[in-house]
C-alpha cells in the first residue's frame, strides 16, 4: 500500500491506473464498520483507494472537530491489511489553501434529520466527497448506510452533476450489543456505553413492529422513543420516520422508509437508522 498525501501525486498515480478504482472516504480512526467498505471494494473493484481526512467544513462551531479521535498509524496498518493500495491523506491546507471560496449545498434533502440539526454539515460533506472525487476519479465509491442521510444526498450530488461514479451503499456493522460501530463510540464512558445500546434496540423494537404489519409512523417513533427514554442518560436529538428517496417525513410507511434516531450521551451524539421496506 502507498501513502499519498500530495494532491499532485495522487492525481498522476490516478491517471497511470487501468480498471476500475473503489474509493472509500473516511475521516480515520478505522474500525470494522470503514473496513467493510473497504472489503466489498477490494471484492468488486481492481484496485482501492482509501482517504482519511478530518474535513473540518462539516463540523460546526460546537462540535468535535478538536477532539475528534485520530490515529494514523494504526489507521494505515488496517487499512493495508484490508487490502487498499493507495492511502490518500491529504493536509488541511492542501485541501482548502488561504482564499478557498467553492461549496456545494443540498436543496432539499438536508432538511430533516441531521442536516436540520447540524446547519451546513452536509454542505460540508457534499463539498470534500466532490473535491475527493475529483482528484480520485473512482469509477465506485462506497459508503455506509450507518451516515443514511450522507449517503442519499450523495447519490443524489452524483445523480445531479452527472459525475461517472457508481455508488455503493454498504450495511451497517454493529458491536455484538448491537450498538452501530462509530469512531465516536470512544467518546463514551463505560455506563454511556452500556446505555448506547438502546439507539439499535429502540429501532429493532419499531421494526418488529413494523414487521408485525405497523404502518403509522407516529406509533413506530413512539416504539423507538419508549425504549430511549428507559436510559436515565440518552437524551433525544431526534427520532424522525422519512421516505428513502427524498428523506421528507412520512405519517403512514407505503414505500422504502428511513426510520433514524440520533441521541446524546453527554456530549457524545450517537446516530443510528434501519430501513423499512
Ligand atoms: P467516517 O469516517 O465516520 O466519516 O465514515 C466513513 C465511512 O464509513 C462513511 O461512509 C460511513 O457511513 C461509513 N461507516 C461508519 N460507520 C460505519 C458502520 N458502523 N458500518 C458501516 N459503515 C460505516
Amino acid at each position: 500500500m502507498h501513502v499519498i498525501s500530495s494532491i499532485s501525486e495522487m492525481i498522476s498515480t490516478r491517471d497511470k491506473i487501468e480498471g476500475s478504482v473503489g474509493f472509500v472516504p473516511t475521516m480515520g480512526y478505522l474500525h470494522r464498520g470503514h473496513l467493510s467498505l473497504m472489503d466489498a471494494a477490494r471484492k468488486q473493484t481492481d484496485t482501492v483507494v482509501a482517504s482519511i481526512f478530518v474535513n473540518p467544513t462539516q463540523f460546526g462551531p460546537n462540535e468535535d472537530l478538536d477532539s475528534y479521535p485520530r490515529d494514523f498509524d494504526r489507521d494505515e496498518k488496517l487499512a493495508k491489511d484490508a487490502g487498499v493500495d493507495f492511502l490518500f491523506y491529504p493536509d488541511k491546507q492542501a485541501m482548502y489553501p488561504d482564499g478557498y471560496a467553492s461549496y456545494v449545498v443540498p436543496e432539499g434533502p438536508d432538511r430533516h434529520l441531521c442536516g436540520a440539526k447540524r446547519p451546513g454539515h452536509f454542505r460540508g460533506v457534499m463539498t470534500i466527497v466532490l473535491k475527493l472525487f475529483n482528484i480520485v476519479r473512482p469509477t465506485d465509491a462506497y459508503f455506509g448506510q450507518k451516515d443514511i442521510q450522507q449517503a442519499r444526498i450523495l447519490e443524489q450530488m452524483v445523480s445531479d452533476f452527472h459525475l461517472p461514479v457508481q455508488m455503493h451503499i454498504e450495511p451497517i456493522v454493529r458491536e455484538k450489543d448491537g450498538l452501530a460501530m462509530s469512531s465516536r463510540n470512544v467518546y463514551l464512558n463505560p455506563e454511556e456505553r452500556k446505555q448506547a445500546v438502546c439507539l439499535s434496540k429502540a429501532l429493532f423494537a419499531a421494526k418488529s413492529r413494523f414487521s408485525g404489519g405497523e404502518r403509522d409512523a407516529a406509533i413506530l417513533i413512539e416504539t423507538v422513543q419508549e425504549e430511549i427514554s428507559r436510559h436515565s442518560l440518552a437524551r433525544t436529538d431526534y427520532i424522525e420516520l422519512v421516505d428513502y428517496q427524498k428523506l421528507m417525513p412520512v405519517h403512514t410507511v407505503t414505500s422504502r422508509a428511513v426510520l433514524a434516531c440520533a441521541v446524546f450521551f453527554g456530549k457524545t451524539r450517537l446516530i443510528d437508522n434501519i430501513i423499512l421496506e
